[in-house]
């Protein structure tokens, strides 16, 4: 919702170029090391189906082609990547962050969630109400189910994940507090996850990772290289499971890099924003209203979130 949601953009562009210099050197080597994932995973995951203990498949599983090559949504069942082992369990140990963007009660309760938090550099919204489809379907629906489906996949390999909320509060949380909840559970990574509510004539998803700032409470120093191969590794693996195309309206190849969010001012630890469409562009918003391409955004996310943690930074 245009001015309204914590992640709609002020206008800068002054980092965009930082883009392709800082890059996963990067683009190469992680959609590598993704891959590398995929073929080391080899069975098949339990995942989608969000059971955890599913015995690996006898057949071996389809061969993931890349970005830009998704899978039919069929409705079928498990996309092409979602064939990791379920017994391998490589994330045992790591933690994941997940923080569904919004609340779905936050409409009935705007006065506190328009009390000014500070996040280093400003002071904005403690949250926001999120947007929605044309046909109603809210911003904090699709990100709370979008989120439950990734960490299905995610605890199937092991996994810790530490949600932010479960749709179990009154509003919010704040989004300094959804940056505090990542720092104290240590994450080893942390997504959250959006839909955006740009003019319906644009479409497309994009990344969101952290510009260095340091001011006040804020300090982004020492997570902006790795929120940058976070990023990245988060770019391709959307791809890859959705096919959906990079944002035609913002960001540098489905990259964008911003110093006004909140949530990844106050972060310790790696983090990024997803928009994972826009919900106010009747394309975008029939496939993120289809819980069969949710499931393979969610195979994008979980995916992603493997490969960036399972691939040494380079
Ligand atoms: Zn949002």
């Amino acid at each position: 919702m245009t001015g309204t949601t914590d992640e709609r953009p002020t206008p800068r562009r002054s980092t965009r170029f930082r883009l392709t210099v800082l890059g996963c050197t990067a683009v190469p080597l992680c959609f590598a090391g993704w891959l590398g994932w995929q073929a080391l995973a080899g069975g098949g995951s339990p995942a989608a189906t969000g059971t955890s203990a599913s015995p690996p498949p006898a057949a071996p599983p389809p061969a993931t082609t890349g970005p830009g090559t998704a899978p039919a949504s069929t409705g079928a069942g498990p996309s092409p990547s979602s064939t990791a082992s379920g017994g391998a369990r490589p994330l045992t140990g790591r933690t994941v962050l997940l923080d569904p963007g919004h609340n779905s009660n936050n409409v009935n309760h705007t006065a506190e969630i328009n009390r000014l938090v500070d996040i280093g550099n400003a002071r904005k919204e403690c949250d926001t109400t999120g947007t929605e489809t044309d046909a109603g379907y809210t911003e904090a629906a699709y990100t709370l189910d979008v989120s439950h489906r990734a960490r299905a996949i995610l605890e199937a390999r092991g996994a810790k994940v530490v949600f932010t909320h479960d749709g179990d509060r009154e509003y919010g949380p704040c989004i300094d507090e959804r940056a505090k909840i990542g720092n104290e559970a240590h994450a080893d990574a942390a997504v959250s996850v959006h839909g955006d509510g740009a003019p319906a004539s644009v479409s497309g998803f994009h990344v969101i990772m952290p510009a260095k700032v340091t001011a006040g409470a804020a300090d982004t120093s020492a997570i902006v290289d790795p929120s940058h191969r976070l990023g990245v590794t988060l770019r391709d693996g959307f791809k890859a499971a959705t096919g959906e195309p990079y944002a035609d309206y913002i960001g540098e190849q489905g990259l964008d890099t911003r110093s006004d969010l909140g949530g990844l001012n106050l972060s310790k630890v790696p983090k990024v924003f997803i928009e994972c469409g826009n919900m106010r562009n009747s394309g975008d918003a029939q496939r993120m209203t289809d819980p069969q391409w949710r499931q393979l955004a969610a195979q994008g996310i979980a995916d992603a979130l493997t490969a960036y943690l399972t691939t040494p930074a380079g």
